[in-house]
């Protein structure tokens, strides 16, 4: 099979000290160096598998976007040598707090969710790639190439061909294995004319890094209020995400536009001034019906792409991760995986299937609702939340235990 990939942004010189042209075959390409693929390469490495990681972008993205880092992902990431890292330099979040016109509506024990890691850590998505980086390089300083865009490639039964242009002009990798970890928009899923159901919700949010001028500590509140939810979570430098709820997607947001918002629905005073990081977005959701097709595997947002409310994308990502690579491992010392892959795709479509709906269900949590009916709900919601039952299977449930 031969796959032209569509047109996607140039490839750029690269800027880091990754490898500046692909290496000519390597057991497994990686197609994406984000947090998913990196992670990947890492595991294979480990493994003693030979690893090519092809990156379009020349450095790594600046766009904040995943804080939140749970329990069975920190349980992997230990596999990797990083999560001891990561768990220094983040912050602990070891209860979560539901707030609505001034009351405690519920709270949430993550201490009790997990043995080993007792919270959920927040630490920006920059950082954490920057810490896989340095690991993968570490392992193998050719294993990514930057500025290098996958074109297209050809599964020719025993291998798969892979094309593409960077370091200075064209390039072919030869491969057992293509692992697409090219992102939601995945280039690669569309080359092969995987079936890819996706939906655009209604739901549209502000978010942006404050310094943190709340009493909340570690805490991460959620404030349920009649004009949509107000999330609020620590983060590492003694700043606070807070993520809004707005009517329709802000076409120009400014940082006093959100500290308006939160004062209004929580009382709550940003300093406009400190804002660090401010991004307006709206909600698609998506899955592949086929992770694996010949030599192709989608992992990552490649594979299923779900709302980020609730914070678990990423690290449903590296789920797959984790999931795949000893498969991936022992295909290549010559062991049938026919049965082992099969149990790949149906476990981790079943695992995004419940993540999705977990954040569905944040979702509708946080929508506008008229203050009568919000107090009605609240107030169900406290007499629920009395039960420690129920309190410690809605904490698993946030945390993916
Ligand atoms: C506002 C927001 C907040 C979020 N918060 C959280 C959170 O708290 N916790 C959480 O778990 N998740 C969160 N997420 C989701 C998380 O950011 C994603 O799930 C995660 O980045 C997916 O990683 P990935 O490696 O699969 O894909 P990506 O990060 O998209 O990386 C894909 C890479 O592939 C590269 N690429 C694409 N095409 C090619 C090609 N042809 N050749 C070479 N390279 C290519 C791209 O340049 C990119 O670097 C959030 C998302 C958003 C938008």
């Amino acid at each position: 099979m031969r796959a032209e990939l569509p047109s996607a942004e140039p490839p750029a010189a690269a800027v880091t000290a990754a490898r500046r042209v692909p290496r000519r075959c390597a057991d497994v390409v990686v197609a994406g160096g984000g947090p998913v693929g990196m992670y990947l390469a890492i595991l294979l490495l480990q493994e003693g598998v030979s690893v090519q990681v092809l990156e379009q972008r020349p450095d790594r993205s600046r766009h904040s976007r995943a804080i939140g880092v749970h329990p069975p992902a920190l349980e992997s990431l230990d596999r990797a040598g990083i999560a001891a890292t990561m768990a220094r330099e983040g912050v602990r979040i070891t209860h979560g707090e539901a707030r609505s016109a001034g009351r405690t509506v519920a709270r949430l024990d993550f201490a009790a969710a997990s043995g080993r890691y007792p919270f959920v850590l927040t630490l920006p998505q920059i950082r954490t790639e920057q810490l896989l980086e340095e690991r993968l390089l570490a392992l193998d300083p050719d294993a990514l190439v930057r500025g290098a865009r996958v074109d297209s490639f050809i599964d020719h039964g025993a291998a798969v061909r892979v094309n593409g242009t960077g370091g200075g002009g064209p390039f072919t990798v030869e491969a057992s294995l293509l692992v697409a970890a090219d992102g939601a928009r995945s280039p690669i899923r569309t080359a092969l004319g995987t079936r890819w159901s996706a939906r655009e919700l209604p739901d549209t949010y502000l978010m942006g890094d404050f310094p943190d001028g709340t009493d909340d500590g570690t805490l991460g509140v959620l404030y349920l209020e009649p004009e949509g939810i107000v999330e609020s979570f620590p983060l590492p430098g003694g700043l606070r995400r807070w993520v809004v709820h707005t009517d329709a997607l802000q076409q120009d947001p400014t940082p006093a536009g959100l500290a308006w918002l939160v004062r209004r629905r929580t009382g709550h005073r940003l300093d406009a001034a400190g804002n660090s990081m401010l991004s307006a977005f709206g909600v698609r959701i998506g899955r592949a019906h086929r992770l694996v097709s010949g030599r192709t595997v989608l992992i990552g947002d490649a594979a299923h792409q779900i709302s980020p409310i609730g914070g678990q994308g990423m690290n449903l990502g590296w789920l797959d991760a984790a999931a795949v690579a000893p498969v991936i491992a022992a295909s290549l010392h010559g062991n049938p995986v026919g049965t082992a892959l099969r149990s790949f795709e149906r476990r981790r479509r079943r695992d995004a299937v419940v993540a999705s709906a977990q954040a569905q269900a944040n979702m509708v949590l946080g929508r506008p609702l008229p203050a009568g009916a919000m107090a009605l709900r609240n107030a169900g919601l406290e007499r629920l939340f009395q039960f420690p039952a129920l309190g410690g299977a809605v904490a698993r449930r946030f945390t993916m235990q």
